[in-house]
């Protein structure tokens, strides 16, 4: 019994010792490599050119650099699908998958509560807008007609008018024939502003019979002569840059117009700083649709999503106007502290070093790029 006890005793150790030497039961030794977990659960979401469906396979610039990733590491896929980003990132951040990849921007916000890896993508904000065609050209001109700078314009020369109306009206009431009847402030200072306004715009229908009167009407109806052509000017230049540019040109021009967006968005959280109160879906094809149905006047999302709508199935329809006002990056999520992160990095570099990074990217943007 006693050496029974022992020889168990000795065998148990001698056992120990042998697992211990070839590190059975350790922690993998290379964090490169875990193998205790052969399916990664992987957060996404559709976003086009990035993540969407065809034909029941996952496809897009990120779906392949993951697959390229999780070749890399041999690991197998199980896609799990949310509907915005911020249910995305919630799910990863309830450890409901170990992994989130889609169109996600590293922001300092989401850094306090998730690791990423190195940026996978270089993005950024941009605007999208309705193309304009003929008709859409004429009413837009016709509008900026009643534009506010427009209204202080013309605010502005009613004032300049009343200066040559006053002096018109205390010359010429007390002139015998002056062309002011009525001595009286009222009406005689309409009679006055009728022809300083009149002088102005037209043509001087009387002449003022004083000859203060007259020194003021020649310089009134010269002054007259630059304000007609300054004011065709200003117009037609007006109405020519709106219509060769649209009136939406970069974010300092979103206030007061119907802004989309898709909730949860960094461009969403942008729009608020801003103060616009962007109207949100969760979809980016029924922001598109919005814009096309006419009830938004602009998208603003990240520019690689609406470059690629814009030169497929937005052309003719829709073009991005002014530069990446926010530049981003796009990272892959992982829980806080998690060990996939640095194997993750590892694979992403390595695609970047045997040219496979590159030929995903020629393969989705390459179209944008050269434009
Ligand atoms: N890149 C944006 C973000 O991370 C949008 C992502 C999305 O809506 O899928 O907020």
């Amino acid at each position: 019994m006693n050496l029974c006890s022992s020889t168990r005793c000795a065998l148990l150790f001698l056992a120990i010792l042998f697992c211990s030497a070839i590190g059975v039961g350790a922690q993998p030794t290379s964090q490169n490599a875990p193998r205790d977990q052969t399916t990664l659960r992987v957060a996404t979401r559709d976003i086009a050119p990035f993540m969407f469906h065809e034909a029941n396979a996952r496809t897009g610039f990120s779906a392949e650099l993951w697959k390229a990733i999780g070749a890399k590491l041999k690991v197998q896929t199980q896609w799990e699908t949310y509907d915005s980003v911020k249910s995305l990132l919630g799910g990863v951040q309830k450890n409901q998958a170990d992994i989130g990849i889609a169109a996600i921007s590293i922001t300092s916000e989401r850094e306090k509560k998730f690791d990423f890896s190195q940026p996978m993508f270089n993005s950024g904000l941009q605007i999208l807008v309705r193309d304009q065609n003929g008709d859409a050209n004429m009413i837009a001109g016709l509008l900026s007609v009643f534009s506010p700078a427009l209204w202080r314009l013309l605010g502005f020369v009613l004032l300049i008018v009343l200066i040559p109306a006053h002096i018109i009206w205390l010359v010429e009431r007390t002139h015998p024939n002056g062309i002011i009847e009525n001595r009286r402030y009222f009406p005689g200072i309409f009679k006055a502003i009728w022809w300083s306004a009149g002088t102005l715009g037209a043509q001087a229908d009387e002449m003022p019979r004083s000859a203060i009167g007259r020194a003021v009407a020649v310089i009134w109806m010269f002054s007259g002569i630059i304000f007609v052509a300054y004011f065709t000017a200003v117009v037609t230049a007006s109405l020519t840059v709106q219509q060769l540019q649209g009136d939406i040109q970069s974010p300092n021009d979103l206030p007061g117009k119907r802004v989309a967006t898709l909730s949860g968005s960094t461009s969403s959280a942008f729009l608020r700083d801003k103060n616009v109160a962007p109207i949100e879906y969760s979809k980016i094809d029924d922001a598109y649709s919005a814009l096309l149905e006419k009830k938004v006047e602009a998208v603003v999302f990240d520019s690689p999503v609406l470059l690629y709508y814009a030169t497929r199935g937005g052309r003719g329809q829709s073009h991005v106007v002014g530069t990446i006002f926010r530049k981003e990056d796009y990272g892959i999520v992982f829980p806080r502290g998690s060990k996939w992160r640095k194997p993750v990095n590892e694979a992403l570099l390595d695609l970047r070093e045997d040219g496979t990074y590159q030929e995903l990217y020629d393969k989705w943007f390459a179209s944008e790029s050269g434009n």
